[in-house]
This record gives structure tokens, C-alpha cells and sequence, in this order.
């Protein structure tokens, strides 16, 4: 790999995301040559830590994903980390940082390389971006990069993630903001673009001439466990929603980009968001449903875990149904549904073809079934792969059909050899490129679209809790698709 060279500075340092998975995978990145003599790293957090404490909690982050912590190039990784305390919310201390940066970047010949990575609670991340830029933190020479990397969520409607779009455009330009959606990480996800455009076979048949539906499916079989006090204020439309189903279907829907470059890809998802149409009051409440998941043997409710309220209306459970208003997909939607506490953990997408327009084998004395769709799917975890249904005939003397399924699952070794999303992401962040990174005007039209969901569900509180828990949802959600004469693929 290329060697790259580079200042990375953590903001929440010490916090469960860097030691889960970003500094286990900045080391990937160091084992692969990405990174080698020509980097380091400042974690930063309100903690009161010196060099060698932080550098031991590094090593065991290594060590608990699985690396040889104690091998020499781990020892030699951990040595680029420093750590400094420094409260976000005090400018003065900013020096603090300023002064470190610099003496690392003439140590390690950093060529003024900056990433600073936002692994925070977004409520900082305005004073932060305005600080980093009034401090003199980001660097003058014209050559260099200064990058913001930021967590997830951006704002929590169209209104606050515009407020914090502000806030950081004062300081940074769009290409240099990093919006972290990881589901762009994920193999499979970015797979939908090999599939779609280097296949005649997919791309030729990819509308809404020969697809009846789109199914995207995320589903989570644990409850909220120890995230509830964030997740009590979020609710599934938001943390799931607006986020990451936005971007698996602007993935699906868009056009063909003129090249594969970050800044065509964004147009397209763009211009397909645009198309999405927003729904007016009425359209809302039939096309989305939602739910919470009741209790179960001696399992509480979702209203009795810790740290939520006993009469919480936050949904822990969304489906609905989205229509592009454009040639390509007018009178094709897409079914969306995401979930905790849900049967299994995975996720999918199922193309579901039309079938045929004419049936001969259903003659009148045939004994034939109806001939199923044809039906591509799309394993993006925790199996990664493609299945394609057809139908054949039956290996018999008869002539009856039976859908058949052409599979490609990737193998266990191949798979283990897959780079976590956080260690691909974190390498296109060295690299600038913005591929797999939410745009601001796709976060805005995303929020556009589901504040209005939002408006209809806060006017009536529901009817809570609806679901069972290891099911795949209320029975609003079967009631959804049913309705338009189509059913789930992947069902119980
Ligand atoms: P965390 O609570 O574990 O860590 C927060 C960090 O911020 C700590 O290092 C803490 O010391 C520091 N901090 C808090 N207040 C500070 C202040 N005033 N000044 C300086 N430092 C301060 O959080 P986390 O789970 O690591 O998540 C970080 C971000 O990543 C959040 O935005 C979260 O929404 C997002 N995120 C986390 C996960 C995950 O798996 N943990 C997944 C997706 C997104």
C-alpha cells in the first residue's frame, strides 16, 4: 500500500468507538503499509492520562480485537500515540493541542497533514470545528490537508443538522468534511455498484419495467441494552432511518454516475434523493408504520429497560414504503424496515422481479404452480453474498416448475480477510476521497423526508408496545406490503 502521512487528532480519545474500533483499525491500516514512519496520533479526551497510560489502554484496545499486542510492530505502532487533556469547551486550553501538533509534525515530518476525528457527543462538534480553526490548530501550509472526521448522528431533523452544518462550514469547506455513515463501509454495500453497473445483465433490467419492488431489510436481534439514553431520544426513523436505509437506497435507485469518482457518485445519489417523494400528512401516516417491542418470558418490555421511561413512545421499530417520482422508478417502491429485538441479526436487500407476462405453463389442465418472481438478493451481513432465484424444471418426468437459486456466498476465510468498515473508511479519509461519506445536501434531503414522517407520528401517541419480540415486527408492518399485494421476502 501506499504510504500516507498524516496527524490524526481523536477527540474523545478514550471513548468506547477509538478503542473498540478506531484505533484497532488504524493499526490494520499500519500493518498494510498505509501508515508507516510518517504519522501519529493525539488522543484527546477530559480524562487525565500521561503518554505511557494511554499507550497501555491502546495496546490492550489491539489486544482485545484480536492482535498480538506484545509483537514488535505493535509496540512500534503504539509509540506514534500521545495523549493531552483538554477540555472541548475551553478555548484557551486549544494552545495546548496547537503546540503538540506542531512538535509532532516536525518529529514525524507530517508535511502538515491534519485529520481531526470528532468521536464525541454532537453536541461539541460546532465548538470544536470553530476552535480547531480560531486556535490556529488546522494547518496554513498550502500543500497540506486539514480534514474533520465526524460520528454519527448529524442533527436530529433538517432544522439542528443545518445549525451544526453552519457551525462546521465556518471552519471547513464541504470536501473536507468526513461524514462517517458505516454502512458505506461495509463490502457488500459498496458492492451494489459493482453489481449494479459492471453487469448488463443487472444494469439493463434495473428499473421499473422489469422490477415490481426493492426490499431493504436491517435487522437487530438485541434490544436497546446499554445505549438507551441515547436511543430513548432518537427512536429507530432517526438512528436508522434518515442514515444509513437513506443511503442503501440512494445506492439502488440513483443513475448510472458518468465516472466512479467520488464527486459523480454524490451527484447521482443527489439528484435520485430529490426524486424521493416527501410525503404530504395523509401519505405519511399509511406509508410508514412503527413499533416497540413488548416483554417476553422474564425479558422486559422496551419501556422497562434501564434508563427508559415507563411511558416512552420512541419507536424501536420502523417500516415503510418509499416512491421516486422519476422515469426509472415510477410505480417500482422500495419496502424499508428496520428493527430491535427482531428475529435474527442481519441484513438484506431483495430485488424482487416481475413475473412474466404471460404464464404458458399455466395451461388449463396444467397442475403447474404459478411461476414465482424472480428474485435477486443481496447478503450484506453477517453472511456476505448474492442469491439469484429463477425457476427451472422439475428434475422428473412431468413438465412442472420450481425456483431454483444460483448462490454466491463468500467464503469464511475470504471473509475473515474483509477490512472492517472503520479500517476502509479511515483510509479513505488518508486518501480524500469522499465515496463512501454522507454529502451535506444528502443528509439534508434525507432529513427533509423523514421530519415529515416525524410531524405526522408526534400529532398521536401510539398505540405502544405492538410487537413481539423475536418476530420481524407488528403486524402493521405485514398489513404495509400486504395492502399493495406483495409480501416480505425474508419472512418467518
Ligand atoms: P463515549 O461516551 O464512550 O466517549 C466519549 C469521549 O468523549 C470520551 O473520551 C470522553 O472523555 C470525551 N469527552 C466527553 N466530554 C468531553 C469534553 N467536554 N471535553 C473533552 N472530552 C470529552 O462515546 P463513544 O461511544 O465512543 O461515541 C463517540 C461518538 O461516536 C458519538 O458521537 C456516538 O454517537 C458515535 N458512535 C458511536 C458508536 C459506538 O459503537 N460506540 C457507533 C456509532 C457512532
Amino acid at each position: 500500500a501506499t504510504e500516507r502521512t498524516a496527524l490524526f487528532m481523536f477527540f474523545g480519545g478514550t471513548g468506547d468507538l477509538a478503542y473498540r474500533k478506531l484505533y484497532p483499525s488504524l493499526f490494520n491500516l499500519y500493518r498494510k503499509g498505509s501508515l508507516r514512519t510518517h504519522f501519529a496520533v493525539i488522543g484527546t479526551s477530559r480524562q487525565t492520562l500521561d503518554d505511557d497510560k494511554f499507550r497501555a489502554a491502546v495496546k490492550k484496545s489491539l489486544a482485545d480485537s484480536g492482535n498480538r499486542a506484545d509483537s514488535k510492530e505493535a509496540s512500534d505502532f503504539i509509540s506514534h500515540f500521545y495523549y493531552q487533556a483538554h477540555d472541548v469547551t475551553d478555548t484557551a486550553h486549544y494552545s495546548v493541542l496547537k503546540d503538540a501538533a506542531e512538535k509532532l509534525d516536525k518529529k514525524y515530518k507530517l508535511q502538515g497533514n491534519r485529520i481531526f476525528y470528532l468521536s464525541m457527543a454532537p453536541q461539541f462538534f460546532g465548538t470544536i470545528a470553530q476552535d480547531l480553526k480560531t486556535q490556529g490548530l488546522m494547518s496554513k501550509n498550502k500543500d497540506a490537508f486539514n480534514r474533520l472526521v465526524i460520528e454519527k448522528p448529524f442533527g436530529r431533523d433538517f432544522d439542528s443538522a443545518k445549525q451544526l452544518n453552519d457551525a462546521l462550514s465556518k471552519s471547513f469547506k464541504e470536501e473536507q468534511i468526513f461524514r462517517i455513515d458505516h454502512y458505506l463501509g461495509k463490502e457488500m454495500i459498496q458492492n451494489i455498484e459493482a453489481l449494479r453497473f459492471g453487469n448488463t445483465l443487472v444494469e439493463s433490467l434495473w428499473n421499473n419495467r422489469y422490477i415490481d419492488n426493492i426490499q431493504v431489510t436491517l435487522s437487530e436481534k438485541l434490544g436497546v441494552e446499554e445505549r438507551a439514553s441515547y436511543y430513548d431520544n432518537s427512536g429507530a426513523l432517526r438512528d436508522m432511518v434518515q442514515n444509513h436505509i437513506m443511503q442503501i437506497v440512494s445506492l439502488l435507485a440513483m443513475e448510472q454516475p458518468v465516472a466512479f469518482t467520488d464527486t459523480d457518485i454524490r451527484a447521482e445519489k443527489v439528484k435520485a434523493l430529490r426524486s424521493l417523494r416527501v410525503y404530504n400528512v395523509a401519505d405519511a401516516a399509511t406509508n410508514f408504520v412503527r413499533g416497540q417491542y413488548g416483554s417476553i418470558d422474564n425479558q422486559p418490555d422496551y419501556r422497562h429497560e434501564d434508563n427508559v421511561p415507563t411511558d416512552s413512545t420512541t419507536e424501536t421499530f420502523v417500516a415503510g414504503k418509499l416512491l421516486f417520482d422519476n422515469y426509472r422508478w415510477s410505480g417500482t417502491p422500495f419496502y424499508v424496515r428496520t428493527g430491535k429485538m427482531l428475529a435474527d441479526k442481519f441484513t438484506r436487500v431483495d430485488v424482487v422481479f416481475k413475473r412474466p407476462l404471460v404464464d404458458i405453463f399455466a395451461f388449463p389442465q396444467s397442475q403447474n404452480t404459478p411461476l414465482a418472481a424472480n428474485v435477486l438478493t443481496i447478503f450484506v451481513e453477517p453472511h456476505a453474498g448474492f442469491s439469484l432465484q429463477l425457476n427451472a424444471k422439475t428434475n422428473d418426468a412431468t413438465f412442472s416448475t420450481e425456483p431454483i437459486k444460483l448462490d454466491y456466498l463468500v467464503d469464511a476465510e475470504k471473509s475473515k480477510e474483509t477490512p472492517e468498515p472503520y479500517e476502509r473508511l479511515l483510509h479513505d479519509v488518508l486518501k480524500g476521497d469522499g465515496t463512501n461519506f454522507s454529502s451535506w445536501p444528502e443528509v439534508s434531503y434525507a432529513w427533509k423526508f423523514v421530519d415529515q414522517i416525524r410531524r405526522v407520528w408526534d400529532l398521536q401517541a401510539p398505540n405502544f408496545p405492538n410487537y413481539t419480540p423475536h418476530s420481524m415486527g407488528p403486524a402493521a408492518a405485514e398489513e404495509l406490503i400486504q395492502r399493495d399485494h406483495r409480501e416480505w421476502v425474508y419472512r418467518l
